[in-house]
């Protein structure tokens, strides 16, 4: 691993402008690299060496490297925003407010865990486990990113993208997967003694004796190790049926009859609603034999580490430090913590992101960049729609449909057309704890406002200034916030190639997963509904499987390999992308005579594009945690898996039969 002198860090201040990049620069390549043998070493083999992995990241990459100049220019936003003047506008006074508080390092270390104290005596006070759901609804609006025993929200209904129902869902854990507690490897092992041993150290934080802590650590490893074993693998989370189970209030307190829901909606506010999508039954029943079979004392152990493990990072730096040690840096392998000002940010993107991104947006994309990106978007749609068209596989009755779910898609560019209301949200400059409740609260009842109302389709589930883009199968909508419409993944500067390489690629990815294993189970509407014929969704599972084949025998770290039916809707996806972006820059640029530019055919700067959004590095660790958790392959995998299934690639390039990007089956779906 590499070091960042210290000097580097003299840089860290916050931005006035964001630094340019080119989306295709030369200087990242690594020319001594055959590009038939190691397309991602040629075109990222220099970037990896000019751009060190600084020591509070688990990754560094193009996209976590923009997303930090994201972060350092918004610290000059908010840094603005906190002076104290009359003349802020509402908005100014709720973020700068926030990140005033947030900063005030010496009163959050004064306060110590004091913050705790008034649920901890809730915790204590508990007699009986009947007197745990009210209990547990409150902790469960106050915590962003815990869901004690589960998770309750709201989402859309499955067969009717119309309405949002209640979801009740698996959760409950402290390590960031299912698999760590059921795995039987050293390795696993391991990371088990060590959360122990985390988990121990939380508990003398808040007073107990190392040999009080310890017993209770075991408590919390047993009911979490319960709730583990019934939970579903993340690659059966991935069939939204497994995930649908439409319960009637009878049916649900039939499930627990240890709980009383009555009580939990109650304290979470919440008219008893008519149904609950309980994504995982088993899951329940063990939540209900855990609930029967131990006593309050277990309980009130288990709470009480939940409350200090999802609260931990905005108290004194004894707690943010212990949480640091354990899954920052024995997880992720990061060595050291990030800097405060960088922590602050992200909380007040978090909570109040809408504010902060309407001002983000203001100042950094235009309208032309909006035109220019909503011009490309239609350009990749219409790519996709002739390859419908043209698809050998695919029989005309699934055709037909797929084209009327590609013509229903929404893009979303930008930012949203309705900013959130944070009027009704106080945020208090000398409370930073306070404002983080507060602030999660709101948003735990904005979304359970939403049940029985009416979809607002012009919501977004990403703030502006974030570095990526999603497709969602219920909404059948794509979405791109401005943060990742900017150089050098967006480059209007650039010539067209390596701009359809890049971002013309993302936008094809994102297009195929409204078509991919998980996304080609929804209808033009959102609904979960089978529009293909036997004959052609065997035919797609059979390309599906090739590339999932292709991919499970790339290495991550050490023995570890890809789960290739983990991250086979972003494999996909990538390769797919890939082709459509190809196909629309090639219809965009007919009848124009491309030179090439720096010593690079067109098609060669396409590819090159492509390849340089993903230049970048992964600490092992963290490696090692993306292979049971990240539904991405590695970066490395994303180009090369990519481009070596691409005739084009090979003839842009001359590869020939044999080479390494020249797989001899290659996997074609789209
Ligand atoms: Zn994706």
């Amino acid at each position: 691993m590499l070091f960042v002198p210290a000097c580097l860090w003299a840089q860290d201040r916050p931005l006035t402008a964001l630094p340019y990049t080119p989306s295709l620069e030369p200087a990242f390549l690594d020319r001594s690299a055959d590009p038939c043998v190691d397309f991602y070493q040629f075109t990222c083999g220099n970037w990896n060496r000019l751009n060190p992995i600084p020591a509070d990241q688990p990754r560094w990459d193009v996209y976590s490297k923009l997303q930090t100049d994201n972060l350092r220019y918004l610290w000059g936003i908010l840094d603005e925003a906190s002076k104290p003047s009359p003349d802020r506008t509402p908005q100014q006074q709720k973020i700068g407010d926030f990140f005033a508080a947030c900063m005030d390092e010496a009163a959050v270390e004064k306060a110590g865990a004091a913050p705790l104290k008034a649920r901890l005596d809730e915790i204590a006070a508990l007699k009986r486990v009947s007197d745990i759901p009210a209990l547990l609804g409150r902790l469960h609006l106050e915590s962003s990113n815990d869901s004690a025993v589960f998770g309750f929200d709201s989402s859309q209904d499955f067969a009717d993208s119309n309405s949002i129902i209640a979801f009740a869902y698996a959760g409950g854990l402290g390590l960031p997967d299912r698999d760590y507690y059921v795995k039987a490897d050293a390795k696993s092992q391991e990371t088990r003694a060590r959360y122990l041993d985390h988990v121990a150290a939380m508990f003398q934080l808040l007073g107990d004796s190392p040999a009080t802590a310890g017993a209770e650590a075991r408590t919390v490893m047993a009911i979490e190790t319960a709730l583990a074993q019934a939970s579903l693998t993340r690659v059966d989370k991935r069939d939204p049926y497994k995930l649908f189970h439409k319960y009637p209030r009878a049916r649900l307190d039939a499930l627990t009859p240890s709980f009383g829901w009555a009580a939990y909606f109650n304290a979470i506010g919440l008219a008893a609603p008519a149904e609950v999508n309980v994504t995982e039954p088993e899951f329940f029943q063990e939540v209900e034999r855990q609930l029967k079979s131990r006593g309050i004392k277990d309980w009130k152990t288990y709470l009480r580490w939940h409350l200090a493990h999802g609260q931990s990072a905005y108290l004194s730096s004894a707690f943010v430090n212990a949480s640091f040690e354990f899954y920052s840096k024995y997880l992720r392998g990061v060595t050291e913590q990030q800097p405060r000002w960088k922590r602050c940010v992200r909380y007040v993107d978090r909570d109040l992101g809408e504010a902060l991104g309407q001002v983000f947006a203001a100042k950094t994309f235009t309208a032309d960049t909006k035109a220019r990106a909503l011009e490309m978007t239609k350009e990749i749609e219409k790519a996709m729609e002739a390859d419908l068209r043209q698809l050998p596989w695919m029989g005309e009755a699934t055709r037909q449909q797929a084209l009327l779910k590609l013509h229903a898609i929404v893009n979303k560019i930008g930012y949203p057309d309705k900013w959130r209301d944070y009027s009704s949200l106080r945020i208090a400059r000398d409370d930073f704890l306070g404002d983080v409740d507060r602030a999660v609260v709101f948003e735990s009842k904005r979304e359970l406002a939403k049940i029985g109302k009416p979809v607002d389709r012009s919501e977004w589930q990403m703030t502006p200034p974030t570095v990526n883009a999603y497709y969602d199968p219920q909404m059948n909508d794509i979405n791109f916030p401005a943060g990742v419409l900017q150089p050098p993944l967006f480059d209007p500067q650039m010539d067209a190639a390596p701009n359809y390489g890049n971002t013309g690629a993302t936008i094809g990815h994102e297009l195929t997963h409204g078509f991919d294993d998980q996304g080609r189970q929804f209808d033009a509407h959102g609904n979960l509904k089978d529009w293909w014929t036997e004959k052609d969704a065997a035919e797609f599972v059979k390309r599906a499987a090739c590339v999932s084949n292709q991919y499970s025998q790339y290495t991550v770290v050490d023995d570890i390999k890809i789960n290739g039916k983990l991250t086979l809707g972003e494999d996909v996806a990538d390769l797919g992308g890939t082709m459509l972006a190809y196909m629309a820059w090639k219809d965009a640029t007919s009848g124009q005579e491309l030179k090439p530019i720096g010593g690079f055919t067109p098609e060669q700067r396409f590819f090159i594009g492509m390849a340089q959004w993903a230049c970048g590095f992964e600490r092992p660790e963290n490696k090692r945690l993306n292979a049971i958790t990240n539904e991405h392959s590695p970066d490395e995998y994303r180009i090369n898996g990519v481009v070596s299934n691409l005739p084009e690639f090979r003839q842009a390039f001359s590869c020939h039969p044999g080479q390494p990007m020249v797989r001899e089956q290659a996997c074609r779906v789209w």
